[in-house]
């Protein structure tokens, strides 16, 4: 009896053992801070890949990683897409080496860092997330918003829309019940400038789904970077000009945002970050260190 109460003693202290140590509550930065987080990774069938009009062959790397991400401003936090399953789910199959969720029947997502860990090993707690936005409403962005009902919620109405949609199957409704009736702030611009400085903007990339949108960012060593949500998934679909999915929201839409996103691009000489990129993922430092 003892015995097996000692084994349960050591077993409990391995699992909490485990947990990223509490750092110092964050101060707020001198300069613009980006963090990048693991929030998972996702495996598609053939089937899945095709989807993107691409080929296994012609994307080398089939997967594609789950990145969460938090802008540090010294006038606040903006906390921009939270992942593909919930903390909580996450926490509940730890000792099975991570939560399994189907995104849809070509997509199946692995978790196994909660964002709340990562965000408590650099200072923050959820709470203290002054602002929180998301590219798009899909599962695979959008898992932890109940997380952050505290936060200041900047929305397009377009997309916000869509998130109650009834029958709406290509969202979690339940992902972010808690964000109904949260404080937001209504985006009908086409650019949003987060923070009033033009370091963090926000802008309309629609066609994906009805309000997605992509971020800018000008951080002072690293320049000007756009975190591009699901505007593309692979990067062969850009460098072989290949056409949206057919199951985007408005292919026609999406084709534009594209023309003009790359236009925008080369004009203010700003690189692009495909979240769902494998290998640029690969290459990303991750929190605790961090882009500036
Ligand atoms: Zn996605």
């Amino acid at each position: 009896m003892l015995k097996t109460l000692v084994a349960l003693l050591l077993c409990l202290e391995g699992v909490l053992g485990a947990q990223p140590p509490a750092a110092r509550k964050a101060v707020p930065p001198k300069t613009v801070r980006l963090y990048v987080f693991d929030c998972g990774m996702i495996t598609f069938s053939a089937e899945g890949v095709a989807r993107y009009h691409v080929t296994p062959a012609e994307v080398g790397e089939t997967r594609m990683p789950v990145p969460c991400f938090l802008v540090a401003h010294p006038k606040g936090t903006l906390m921009w897409d939270v992942g593909v399953i919930p903390d909580a789910t996450v926490e509940k199959e730890a000792a099975a080496g991570g939560a399994r969720y189907e995104v849809n029947p070509t997509a199946t997502a692995l978790v196994s860092r909660t964002l709340t860990g990562q965000l408590a090993a650099i200072g923050y707690r959820p709470a203290d997330i002054t602002f929180v936005a998301i590219s798009h409403a899909h599962k695979d962005h959008s898992a932890n918003l109940n997380l952050f009902a505290t936060s200041t919620w900047l929305t397009r109405p377009a997309e916000r829309a869509f998130m109650w949609q009834p029958g709406n199957e290509r969202v979690e409704q339940s992902f972010y019940t808690k964000l109904e009736h949260s404080k937001s702030i209504t985006v009908e611009k086409d650019e949003y400038d987060v923070f009033d400085d033009g370091t963090v903007v926000m802008k309309a990339a629609p066609g994906h789904t009805p309000g997605h949108q992509v971020l800018l960012l000008q951080l002072a060593s690293t320049g000007r970077v756009m975190i591009a949500g699901d505007l593309y998934h692979y990067p062969a679909e850009r460098a072989l000009h290949r056409p949206p999915p057919d199951n985007e929201f408005d292919v026609r839409q999406s084709a534009a945002s594209r023309a003009m996103i790359e236009d925008y691009l080369r004009k203010t000489r700003t690189a692009m970050w495909i979240q769902h990129d494998f290998a640029a993922n690969a290459k990303l430092k991750k929190s605790p260190a961090y882009y500036e």
